[in-house]
């Protein structure tokens, strides 16, 4: 990778040649107490003061070589002691947990033997960067304890956002993998500037330019093993600062930089993570808060959970600050503002979701939310624009009725049952048919005759025209088993040069009026000369029978009279 250096300006990239084999090293240490001291000194990236500490934290005196834990119950400290936290994945190895059994033991002493590798070493990182207290999950968290775990997941947000330091065991997939790992020095010192002879081009000519071996900040942190998993998302966004353990080096990130070993002021290409809680208020600032919460998640249904039923937990701390932010509705992992347009969001396929999709389910076992929330799958999603400002769209249906019951005392947590009363035009059925034997993985609409590759990330399929298409139909979860009973209602309609109507694709539960979300859609009103014929959403037909709707009442000013409920 290169990049344009300006050799009057080297403190913007100067080169560091003290890279020792492991990234266990005092120069590492050092570099690491300066990039604190930098960011608490000159940054405004600052941790929350004040508040309620979480209720637990790990106490660590270091003793020569060895070093001596207890657990306190932070009651029991000045309300502003300072403290760093772990960002870690668990993996499957058991290790010594915080139970109910050993709480009084841990309160006189956690021997570090009984830790895991990720454990010990961040507890020696902490020391060494200059630590009395450490906040670990799984040691300050009593594990068998549903009351304790609920209360204590519910107050995350204020733990991560009250750390002085998150450190990250990035490159590690388990408590196995520990913090620190030897590499190759010859490789991170090979960056040096260099003059470009050329004759113009993109580079300019005459030019210096850095050159190192790859952006080992996308391999090494936003592609690592970590941020596979939910829970990072939050923890990420709301500590002020993070230092990651990568494989071959350190990384530090916080609200104004990105620096590492290879880059010690800052990382030329280094980019802010769209989801930090700093780009919140600039999306407020922009006037558009529901940007932030789109990029929350995209990015959090990319990764992965343990527990399914964590789907809304593990971003519980997220949705809160929007929410105080903003003073919008929560409903189950959409806001109230904008909901009839965003209820129409995509399931997504790229080349890191087929992955996915292979390994993981595609809806979780158990009932984790109602069909219309992204919460109900386990794979990558993608929300809606709220705004109207750019596409004059109008509204084909409103939301009337909003009941979202949660099982706990977390409004932002996990959802016993819920359920949506829309009001909209009458919907309309689509007949899909499974396409005829020499179009293999693909259906279409009956009375049209445009055929669509059954699943829509296959773009090899030789009828795929990813521009100009009459519709497409986005199933949740694969083409249902009954392609014939599908209900189509009108969500909303943009007024172009072709009138194009999106909606939700449903499936009857066969009570009265009430229906499950199975996709959606997205399809012309009327095409030009090269027209489909018959393929346009007016033209098809519409369900008139009595029991289709849960109530037929007075059209608003939208002409919307028919009245369903989406579970
Ligand atoms: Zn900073």
């Amino acid at each position: 990778m290169t990049t344009s250096y300006d050799a009057n300006r080297p403190e913007l990239c100067p080169i560091r040649h003290n890279i020792d084999i492991s990234t266990c090293s005092d120069a590492n240490w050092n570099l690491a107490r300066q990039w604190l001291s930098r960011c608490k000194d000159s940054h405004d990236c600052a941790e929350v003061k004040g508040g309620r500490h979480p209720t637990r934290l790990i106490q660590m005196n270091q003793h020569g070589e060895s070093i001596k834990m207890r657990l306190r119950a932070s009651e029991s400290l000045v309300a502003e002691q300072e403290y760093c936290t772990l960002s870690h994945c668990w993996g499957k190895h058991q290790f010594t947990m915080l139970e109910r059994h050993n709480l009084l033991a841990l309160h006189q002493d956690i021997p570090m033997r009984n830790l895991s590798k990720t454990f010990r070493h961040a507890v020696l990182a902490a020391c060494k960067v200059g630590f009395e207290y450490i906040w670990i999950d799984a040691l300050c968290i009593v594990q068998d304890d549903e009351e304790d775990w609920q209360r204590e997941a519910a107050t995350m947000a204020t733990v991560y956002a009250h750390s002085s330091l998150n450190f990250a065991a990035t490159a590690a997939t388990d408590g196995t993998g520990g913090c620190f790992h030897l590499r190759n020095p010859d490789v991170i010192r090979r960056v040096k500037p260099f003059k470009a002879k050329g004759t113009g081009g993109m580079y300019g000519t005459d030019s210096t330019y850095l050159c190192s071996v790859a952006s080992s900040w996308d391999a090494e942190v936003e592609r690592s093993p970590l941020f596979r998993r939910g829970w990072v998302l939050q923890e990420r966004a709301i500590a002020p600062r993070t230092l990651h353990f990568g494989k071959s080096q350190i990384y530090w990130e916080c609200g104004e930089t990105g620096s590492c070993e290879q880059f010690a002021n800052v990382i030329p290409w280094w980019d802010a993570t769209t989801t930090s809680t700093k780009e919140l208020r600039a999306a407020i600032d922009r006037n558009e808060p529901w940007s932030w919460w789109k990029n929350v998640v995209a990015e959090y249904s990319r990764m992965s959970l343990t527990r399914e039923d964590d789907i809304f937990v593990a971003i519980s701390a997220l949705a809160s600050r929007y929410q105080a932010a903003t003073g919008d509705q929560y409903i189950a992992g959409l806001w109230r503002t904008g909901l009839e347009r965003n209820l129409t969001w995509k399931s997504t396929f790229d080349d890191t979701a087929k992955d996915l999709s292979v390994t993981k389910a595609l809806r979780p076992v158990r009932y984790t939310a109602p069909t219309w929330s992204w919460g109900s799958l386990c794979r990558p999603v993608k929300l809606r624009n709220v705004s109207n400002k750019w596409k004059q769209t109008e509204l084909l249906s409103s939301v009337v009725d909003v009941k979202v019951a949660a099982s706990s005392q977390n409004m932002f947590g996990q959802v016993a049952s819920a359920f949506i009363r829309i009001r909209c035009h009458r919907l309309r059925r689509a007949a899909v048919s499974d396409a005829t034997p020499d179009r293999k993985n693909a259906f279409m609409l009956r009375h049209t005759s445009y055929y669509m590759p059954r699943y829509e990330s296959d773009k090899r399929w030789p009828g795929y025209s990813g521009y100009k298409k009459p519709y497409w139909l986005s199933f949740d979860t694969g083409p249902p088993e009954n392609l014939e009973n599908i209900y189509m209602m009108g969500a909303e309609t943009r007024k172009w040069s072709v009138d194009i109507v999106r909606g939700l694709l449903l499936e009857s539960t066969r009570a009265c009026g009430e229906y499950r979300r199975v996709g959606c859609f997205r399809m012309g009103e009327y095409f030009g000369d090269d027209s489909e014929s018959g393929t346009c959403f007016s033209s098809l037909p519409v369900a008139g029978e009595a029991s289709a709707y849960e109530e037929v009442v007075e059209p608003d000013e939208r002409g919307c009279s028919y009245v369903i409920t989406l579970i």
